[in-house]
């Protein structure tokens, strides 16, 4: 199952906050930088814990859940680079980043490129590089992001974006509701070899408290509905739920959406 992709100098941790969301730390042995910190108290105790020196904050998304840390970070720690989406709305970031820039972390040694991929909101962004993706409340292990402000047409065009990563690409989404996405996904495919088997998986680490991020995009492949559109099984069921012929993938999207969201 997979496991972290960085060479053994920099270490990706995921701080706990609030009741589901975790906080990916980015960090060597000096220095961390945060992707969504929406709490800074947690962060703040693991910099102390770990003696790291924060050094920036990614951030891929408006939602408080994501960046209600960064007044108090920024207030704790002097000239502290907030990086996120453009727009101005995000109070605190000193650095706006669109499609294709790159941005660079020379403290952890590391440079992410920008992705555009609106959805779940429309300003949402994920960080890519080095054989990571840092993909805020657009991709979860199972399943999507809820669409609050984006189109159906929006979030499948995002979500084949990062379908079109290399298969080796570890995920770190934002959320642990992996179970709850599995459970879906189970009703969607419930022959899928590939799910029933990760559904095992993820009631083993679950029960055992350890979270089941990241994910790697091949595991994502092969059980996630989502990115399962084209697949005949997935079409064919959500056609029979919807009750309706569906002419393409952006409708049995559209359908499958709607049917996560009333289950
Ligand atoms: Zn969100
Ligand atoms: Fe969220």
């Amino acid at each position: 199952m997979p496991t972290n992709s960085f060479p053994a100098e920099l270490t990706v941790s995921p701080i706990p906050a609030f009741d589901d969301n975790y906080i990916w730390c980015l960090h060597n042995e000096q220095y961390a930088v945060v992707v969504d910190p929406g709490d800074a108290d947690p962060v703040l105790a693991f910099c102390e814990q770990h003696h790291l020196q924060l050094a920036a904050i990614l951030i891929t998304h408006h939602h408080r859940d994501h960046t209600g840390g960064i007044g108090k970070l920024t207030s704790t720690v002097n000239e502290l680079p907030v990086i996120g989406p453009r727009g101005g709305h995000i109070t605190g970031i000193t650095k706006s980043v669109a499609q294709g820039d790159l941005v660079k972390l020379p403290l952890i040694n590391r440079e992410f490129s920008v992705l555009e991929v609106p959805g779940h909101t429309l300003d949402h962004i994920a960080f890519v590089g080095h054989n990571a993706l840092f993909c805020g409340d657009t991709l979860f292990s199972a399943g999507c992001g809820r669409l609050f402000e984006g189109t159906p047409g929006q979030m499948h065009r995002s979500l084949n974006k990062i379908k079109r990563l290399p298969a080796s690409t570890v995920i770190y989404c934002t959320h642990e509701y992996t179970q709850a996405n599995v459970n879906f996904a189970l009703a969607v495919e419930p022959d899928n070899s590939a799910l029933l088997e990760y559904d095992q998986w993820v009631k083993d680490m679950r029960s055992q408290q350890l979270p089941t991020l990241p994910t790697l995009l091949a595991t994502q492949i092969t059980i996630n509905p989502f990115l399962r559109c084209d697949i005949t099984a997935v079409k064919e069921s959500v056609i029979a739920q919807a009750n309706t012929e569906l002419s393409d993938e952006i409708a049995v999207f559209t359908h499958l959406r709607q049917w996560k969201d009333n289950f």
